[in-house]
């Protein structure tokens, strides 16, 4: 009898304590179909070392007093830096073996945004969004128009084999060859999906210490896109989206979080419905997937309340609370 009140009580000290954290940034390295047998223990090791240095990245910087903008981009340079990730270095390819990567950000506090679309020298896409929203009269710039605005700003340049990884390249050609096999009737995502269900492109939300909320995601976009294709991840109020509220940043099938307008969804359904961070996502997720699409959403709360939904079998994720205190989960 003793036993069961103790492990009541420490249940309900359990529940409250969670009901308590506050966490001041939470990120994601893209959602898919990644299961234990798939991913080794050295590779889940280094993916969980390299959420781990992006967090502490960005907590350092709101430690500081920095804003939530500047969280999110030191957050989001450690992985586009990384090959493990489909952002930056180790981007997957298009159906002509090239690079081509997205990257937005979005400023609750005042609604600003940024974002670039089809860059293939930027080194950072990350800041070249953050770059468009300071420093220019527009929202969104693409293709060489963006990559000459980012050269004029002095970012970084490299040439677009900066991006290559083997492993990327192999899934591109594992993927034509599958297109090429396949009926005509399948479109090439699907089929590129079914070969390859990684989706690997990253974001984060961070909460500064004036409350404001800042939200960004970079891509390489899908393995196999066509030349020019954009989807959700530098589309503000799809793949992006922060207000005074909430910040959202969306993984997975482009497309169709394109059609659910899914990052304003997720924020309508809070400013409108009332509905709290968890639930909105949640619903947001259930949504996409009735479309048919599959992938995963973050979200973080100006009272530091995260929701990080999925359905697909994993979604690299991570939080760090306003101690300090990171968690790095993978599966479901
Ligand atoms: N949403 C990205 C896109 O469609 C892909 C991803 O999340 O990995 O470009």
């Amino acid at each position: 009898m003793k036993k069961k009140v103790l492990l009541l009580f420490s249940v309900a000290l359990c529940t409250v304590l969670m009901a308590q954290q506050r966490y001041v940034m939470v990120i994601h390295g893209g959602a898919g179909y990644v299961d234990r047998k798939t991913l080794s223990p050295e590779s889940e090791k280094a993916y969980r070392e390299k959420l781990t240095e992006a967090l502490q990245k960005g907590y350092k910087e709101i430690q500081a007093g920095k804003t939530a903008v500047d969280a999110v981009a030191a957050a989001i340079v450690v992985l586009e830096d990384s090959p493990l990730f489909n952002a930056g270095k180790g981007a997957v390819f298009t159906h002509d073996g090239v690079n081509e990567l997205d990257a937005s950000i979005m400023y609750g506090k005042d609604k600003s945004a940024g974002a670039i679309a089809g860059v293939r020298t930027v080194k950072n896409p990350i800041k070249a969004a953050i770059a468009v929203m300071q420093k220019s009269e527009h929202v969104m710039l693409s293709g060489r128009g963006a990559e000459q605005f980012a050269e004029l700003q002095q970012l970084e340049i490299v040439p677009n084999e900066y991006f290559r990884t083997d492993s990327r390249w192999n899934s591109l050609q594992r993927v034509i060859k599958e297109e090429q096999n396949k009926s005509v009737n399948r479109s090439a995502f699907q089929q590129s999906l079914d070969a390859d269900k990684k989706f690997g492109t990253v974001g984060a939300v961070a909460l500064d210490k004036a409350r404001n909320i800042a939200a960004g995601t970079s891509t390489g976009g899908m393995t196999n896109k066509r030349y020019g294709r954009i989807g959700d991840s530098p589309i503000i109020g799809a793949g992006t989206y922060a207000n005074g509220q909430v910040g959202v940043s969306a993984t997975g099938h482009g497309e169709y979080f394109i059609r659910s307008t899914a990052a304003r969804t997720l924020a309508a359904k809070m400013e409108y419905q009332g509905k709290n961070v968890q639930t909105a996502a949640t619903e947001t997720i259930d949504e996409i997937g009735k479309l048919g699409g599959d992938g995963g959403i973050i979200a973080l709360d100006k009272d530091g309340h995260v929701a990080m939904p999925f359905n697909t079998s994993g979604m690299y994720r991570g939080t760090i609370t306003d101690k300090g205190v990171v968690e790095i989960s993978i599966f479901k």
